[in-house]
């Protein structure tokens, strides 16, 4: 199985993928974990050149197609070996995150990301996708409070409400997204992981 974790900044993700994996281990699931942008060599370093600061402006279309080298670069190297050998494969952000932060953030073209999704991944799509969601100005608070935020601080408050909205809307539309309220104390958000995951066992 292929399983996802998305959400918007602060929201706890780092979190949740130590919690999904030791809750899969104890049920005696063979699972990897992976990130993105990341999870190879390359794609780290694709990761690095997309937040490190510079004084260019990042083209639009240039970070879309590096989240999509990357991305290309992890399916081959890690996620679909680890698939064929008849692990599960855990993934910190995929195509949903470009749906929402490219497309919903920085509105590129839904249709643009639909084929490159098409051309990177062929059929692979994820089993399952926990979309951790919280209120953008208490998942901004919460990522300051931890030094978390990178680049991605430039950006003005409604570029992280567009992206929120875009998560929602997809899980909307999807049956494989489930919608966890990340607002609540870490044991209730974990409590509703653990419930969603229920489905797969
Ligand atoms: O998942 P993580 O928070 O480590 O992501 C690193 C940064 O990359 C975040 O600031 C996130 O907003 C950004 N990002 C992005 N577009 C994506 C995936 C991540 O802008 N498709």
């Amino acid at each position: 199985k292929f399983l996802t974790i998305e959400g918007t900044e602060g929201v706890g993700k780092s979190t949740n993928v130590a919690f999904i994996l030791d809750f899969l281990k104890q049920q005696g699931i063979d699972v990897i974990s992976t990130r993105e942008p990341g999870g190879t060599p390359l794609a780290e370093d694709i990761r690095s050149l997309l937040l490190c600061q510079r004084d260019e402006l990042v083209d639009e279309n240039a970070e879309l197609l590096m989240m999509f080298a990357a991305r290309a670069q992890n399916i081959a190297q890690v996620i679909k070996p680890a698939l064929l050998a008849g692990k599960w494969v855990l993934c910190d952000r995929f195509t949903d995150a470009t749906y929402a932060y490219q497309g919903g953030g920085r509105g590129l073209s839904f249709s643009t990301i639909e084929q490159l999704e098409a051309l990177v991944q062929e059929e692979l799509r994820p089993d399952l996708t926990v979309l951790l969601d919280i209120d953008v100005n208490i998942g901004l608070a919460r990522a300051r409070a931890r030094g978390e935020l990178d680049r991605f601080e430039q950006e003005h408050i409604d570029f992280f409400e567009r992206v929120r909205s875009a998560y929602l809307s997809r899980a909307k539309n999807s049956s494989r997204i489930a919608v966890v309220n990340a607002e609540q104390a870490l044991e209730a958000v974990q409590a509703d992981i653990a419930h969603v995951l229920e489905r797969l066992l």
